[in-house]
Order: C-alpha cells, then structure tokens, then sequence
C-alpha cells in the first residue's frame, strides 16, 4: 500500500456562498487492502450515520440517487455519497462533527469554496485537525472531469429544448472508456460516439456565475462572470412571490407563464422582427408588462416566479454564448446548483445556444450538477 495514500476516510467539502457540498469516499476494498480492524470500524462508524441516513437534522440532505459505485480513486475502490446543506448551518454542522467524534478519525478533509476560508478557523479550532485546501475553480474543472471520464452517462443535451412533445434528453458521451448501465430517461439509440474534447467552455451556475475556458489539462482560465445567478433568482423569488425555499420558487416559476409579465418582441411589433431574425416570442423586455401601479393587482407569484427564472436562464445564456463565440468553441458544460430539479432552466439555456448559434453550439448538462467542487478537491489531495 502506497505511503502517499492519506488516511481514510476521505471527505471533500465544498463550502459554497449558498450551500455546503460534502462528498464522502466509502472505500469497498478493505480485505483486499488488509486495512486495520481499527480502519474497518472507523468506516462503519461513519457509514452508520452518513449512509443509513438520507436527511440530517432539519436541513443536511443525502442525495442517494448520485450516489456513484466502483469509483476508483488512487488505487481505491469505493462509494461516492453525496450531501448538502445550507452553508449557514456550518457552525452547527462543525459542532454535529465534534459530537459524533468524527472529527479525530477523519484526518483526510479537503476543503474548497470560499468558507474553506471563512470557517478554517472554527473548524480546526474546534475538530483539531487541518483542512486540507484547493483552489475552488481547479476543484470545479478536476471534479467535472473525474466524473465525466469515469461514468459514461455523466453528461446529456436537450433535443428540441423548448419543444414541450418533442423535447428528450440524450446522453453525450465524453469518453468511451468505459460504458455503465444505461437509464430509461434518456434515449440511447442517438449516442454521440465522441466525447467532450478541449477546449470546452464551463459555466458555473451557483449563488454567482462563473464561465472558464478550459484548454486543456490543469489548463482554464475565468473569463467572465455575473452576479445574477442562482442566489439573484431566490432573492427575486422571496421578494416578488414570498417563496421561502429554491423548491418552493422553482414549483412556482413551473406553474407560471412569463408572457403573461414579460413584454415579448411581438407585443411590440405585433409579429416577430424578421430582418433581425428575432422571433415573435423573444422576451424584449423582462417584467416590461408590468410597469403601471395597475398591473400589480393582477400579477401572479407564479408568472413572476417563472419571469425571475427565464430572466436569469437567458441573461446566463448570453454571456456564456458570447464567451464560446469569442473563443471560438463549441461546447458549452453548465453546472453548479441553479440547475438541481430546474429543467425549465437548462431547455432554456439549450435553446438559447442552439438558437444564436445556428445549431452550431451546444449546452451540455452534467447529472452531479453542484457538486463537481467538493469531488475535484477530495481527488486532488490523493493525486
Ligand atoms: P454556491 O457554491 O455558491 O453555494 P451552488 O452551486 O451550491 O453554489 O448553487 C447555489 C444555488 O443553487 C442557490 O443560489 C439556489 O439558486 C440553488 N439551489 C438549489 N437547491 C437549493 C437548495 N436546496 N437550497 C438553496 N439553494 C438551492
């Protein structure tokens, strides 16, 4: 057994402006591995609260279904559990540790986000231990592609996004190493053979936005960025509808019609503005319909809530078509937690490149959506 193999267990966390990501490498090995009795029992100790569980306290989430099994991680093979919570409940969260007694046996924690920063001194004040720190964007770009090239079903696309009978999801292959089981959601018979290559363009869709280019191994840049995101969305949404949580804003947005608050580009020309080649059904003006004090009266937390949404999804959408046409790249990977249960969104960033491209661009979507940060720190530190 290599000496450069950190202790287990190994957990990679993620502590972002908006929510913590904590992912946990169960190894599977042990025999093979003669770990000590001493290791063995450490692991079930862990196991026994963090995978017999699903919900942690009122707030801490396991997200069984991306759970990902026979992960090889530097010569290990083991169970990737994945687990959120709200980054305010890190103070509690450092405290539920201390009081489980997992902290001394978990000597392997790496950290990225900005609370890595913001809570190294509590958490190793109180736990003891070091974090080990990464960078958050390497962490981003390490986590994608550690996913991607290791589960073939990882990334998919939208054919006919905004098309509600025809629209499907087909899996995008990045790599045809290795071939998993395949899942009834998608359609399979339509695989593109060849994965995602460099450069790729990444768009990171959390509290804020970020979009990197990626050239290459280890090799991206941070080109551009926006502070509408997913944490301008909820704040809309808790303002203008009264929406207390991200699910409650994205049922609302599910149910409303933006046309109904949004002023198109045919309510101004009464069809669509064909020598632009702006279809009549193009927001021109985002909540323009609802300027008069008049139209508050009737205005729906629904159709404001799905407003916020598309607002958000288009203005996105345009930086990040713009950064791929400026460098001249086809592929575009969206992530980050914005996109967690909000199909609504993703069709609508799929049309929008699709659209302003000419079909020459595509959005790609990955399944582990938020968590890429806390995979990419855990698989740097046993590189
Ligand atoms: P960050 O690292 O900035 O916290 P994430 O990628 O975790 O970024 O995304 C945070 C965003 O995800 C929120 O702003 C919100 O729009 C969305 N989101 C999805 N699920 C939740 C949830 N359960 N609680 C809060 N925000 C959520």
């Amino acid at each position: 057994r290599s000496l450069s193999v950190p202790p287990m267990p190994w957990f990679g966390l993620d502590i972002g402006g908006t929510l913590t990501k904590l992912v946990y490498f169960e190894p599977t090995d042990h025999a093979e591995y003669m770990d000590t009795e001493d290791e063995v029992q450490r692991g079930k100790t862990i196991r026994h609260y963090l995978v017999h569980n699903k919900a942690y306290g009122e707030t801490g989430i396991r997200d069984e279904h991306l759970q990902l099994d026979n992960v090889l991680i530097n010569g290990r093979t083991g169970t990737l559990h994945f687990i959120r919570f709200p980054t305010e409940r890190m103070i509690h969260f450092i405290q539920l540790v201390k009081s489980k007694g997992f902290a001394q046996m978990s000597s392997t924690v790496c950290a990225t986000g900005g609370g890595a920063i913001k809570y190294a001194y509590e958490a190793e004040a109180e736990l003891g231990m070091q974090l080990h720190k990464a960078d958050e964007l390497e962490s981003l770009i390490s986590g994608i592609e550690f996913i991607a090239e290791n589960f073939a079903d990882e990334c998919y696309y939208y054919d006919n996004p905004l098309d509600s009978e025809n629209c499907r999801k087909v899996i995008w292959r990045w790599s045809s190493a290795r071939c998993s089981t395949t899942d009834s959601q998608y359609t399979n018979e339509n695989r593109a053979e060849s994965g995602l290559q460099y450069p790729y363009v990444v768009c990171n869709i959390g509290s804020g936005v970020s979009v990197l280019v990626v050239h290459g191994h280890n090799k991206f840049q941070r080109v551009s960025g926006s502070s509408i995101g997913g944490g301008f969305f909820q704040g809309m949404c808790s303002l203008l509808c009264n929406s207390n949580s991200f699910e409650d804003s994205i049922e609302l947005a599910t149910k409303g019609d933006n046309k109904n608050v949004d002023k198109l580009v045919g309510d101004i020309y009464g069809s669509s503005y064909e020598s632009i080649g702006l279809p009549y059904d193009t927001v021109a003006a985002s909540l323009g319909k609802i300027s008069d004090p008049s139209d508050r009266e009737h205005t729906r937390p629904e159709d404001l809530a799905r407003s916020a949404l598309v607002t958000v999804a288009n203005n996105i959408g345009s930086i990040a078509f713009n950064v791929a046409k400026q460098h001249g790249i086809d592929r575009i990977a969206f992530v980050g937690n914005f996109l967690r249960v909000n199909p609504i969104a993703a069709r609508h960033l799929a049309h929008a490149m699709n659209f302003w491209s000419k079909g020459t661009k595509k959005a790609l979507f990955l399944v582990h959506e938020g968590y890429f940060g806390a995979v990419g720190c855990l698989d740097k530190l046993v590189d």
